[in-house]
């Protein structure tokens, strides 16, 4: 048995959330709020939201609470006076929480902001839960290299990977013939072009079946959140690029499926809600409770399941383009989708002018090697600079 499993089976769990303050974090929070004494809380961090990360230090008692926007540490220290627990903030105290000896990291910090302090996990060989799909995308080759290096446990959150990663037979790779990612196809599912070009951040925020944080809602109705996913995917599994599929199931009922060579068809199901996908990793290797909803097929009756269109929806193209390209690809459609939600959140640009931006970034930055995290940070840093200048000139 390893170090990091036999750790892992020690009770109770020490546990740090990145991005506690989050649609995941406060997720994560509420699983340890009704099993609050198998937990130790290390660190707790929120990048604005001081109010609410004050309120989640004094109920959980962690040793350290960081806020990473600086104009908010007076407030965070203020209020944690007396209390025992220390106060910091800035980007550089975010990573100095991964550092602290948490046995279980919940990395739930959103977009390539959250490489650093996951990097910052991983290489003190920790079990990381892993809701941050966008540091893997910018950085997967050199993300899986040091959990290898240091034998850090990588469990995925993402409920489609979670789920494969529950039905994959990591034993026999070589008998799982292909992945298949279920999406839900988003608010826009059944949408001309026409009528997406017209929508407002609110009713691309509304998504159908999951509450989430805005960006990855906002990435679920654009579908650029199943290119990050194929992305992601091929860096957790040993799968090649076309071994992966995606199949539009607008229920989520069913979260993914490993297929194998015999015509075997595995799938994990379970209502939407990533309390399950989440005490999946926070008990790993065993299984913890979760209230979530119980699934009742006879109540739901029809689960229905298309292709996708590519047509409507260029993301998913993209993302595998990005991905068959390799090197810094990935990287750039990361940061410059990243911006252009930005944009579109903030009423500077239509819907539609999401993917052609990404598109127009790609294209304008040829796809380059990447052998270190700083070539990683400037690859991310160019793509984000390119793909303001062309969401400049589409500005109205
Ligand atoms: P969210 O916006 O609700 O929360 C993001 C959290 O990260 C907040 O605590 C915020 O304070 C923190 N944060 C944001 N920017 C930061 C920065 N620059 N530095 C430090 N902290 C920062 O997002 P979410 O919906 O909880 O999603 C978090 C991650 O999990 C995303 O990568 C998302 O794709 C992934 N994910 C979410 C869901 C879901 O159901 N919400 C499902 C699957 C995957
Ligand atoms: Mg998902």
């Amino acid at each position: 048995m390893g170090e990091a499993l036999r750790q892992a089976m020690e009770a109770p769990r020490s546990v740090a959330v990145l991005g506690a303050t989050g649609s995941i974090g406060c997720n994560t929070l509420d699983l340890i709020r009704r099993n609050r004494s198998a937990y130790v809380v290390e660190a707790l961090t929120a990048n604005r939201n001081v109010n609410l990360l004050i309120a989640q230090a004094l109920e959980f008692k962690p040793k350290l609470a960081v806020i990473g926007d600086e104009a908010q540490y007076g407030a965070l220290k203020e209020a944690l006076a007396g209390s025992g627990i220390e106060a910091a903030a800035g980007p550089a105290a975010v990573s100095d929480a991964a550092a602290r000896p948490a046995q279980w990291v919940m990395a739930a910090i959103v977009g390539a902001a959250g490489l650093q302090p996951t990097l910052t996990a991983l290489r003190r060989g920790a079990v990381v839960a892993l809701a941050n799909k966008e540091c893997l995308v910018c950085a997967g080759g050199l993300m899986m290299r040091e959990v290898e290096r240091h034998g850090a446990v990588l469990l995925p959150v993402d409920s489609e990977h979670n789920a494969i990663f529950q039905v994959f037979d990591f034993e026999r790779p070589e008998r799982v013939e292909r992945i298949i990612l279920t999406a839900s196809g988003g608010p826009f599912r059944t949408w001309s072009r026409q009528e997406m070009a017209q929508v407002s951040p609110a009713q691309a925020v509304a998504h159908p079946n999951w509450e989430m944080g805005a960006k990855i809602s906002v990435d679920s109705a654009t579908m650029f959140n199943k290119g990050l996913e194929l992305i992601e995917a091929y860096h957790l599994f040993p799968v090649r690029p076309e071994q992966i599929e995606v199949l539009v199931h607008p229920q989520s009922v069913v979260h993914s499926l490993v297929a194998y060579v015999d015509g075997s068809v595995l799938a994990q199901m379970g209502t939407p809600d990533m309390r399950t996908p989440i005490a999946y990793t926070l008990g790993w290797p065993d299984r913890v409770p979760a209230p979530a909803a119980r699934l009742n097929l006879a109540h739901i009756g029809t689960l229905e399941f298309t292709a996708p269109d590519h047509e409507r929806f260029p993301a998913l193209s993209l993302a595998r383009h990005a991905l068959a390209e390799g090197g810094s690809a990935p990287t750039v459609l990361n940061a410059a989708n990243e911006v252009a939600v930005a944009g579109f959140l903030a009423r500077k640009i239509g819907f539609l002018h999401i993917a052609e931006i990404v598109q127009t970034t790609l294209e304008t930055l040829p796809a380059r090697s990447l052998a270190s995290l700083d070539d990683v940070m400037a690859a991310d840093h160019e793509a984000r600079h390119q793909a303001d200048e062309i969401m400049r000139e589409l500005e109205p």
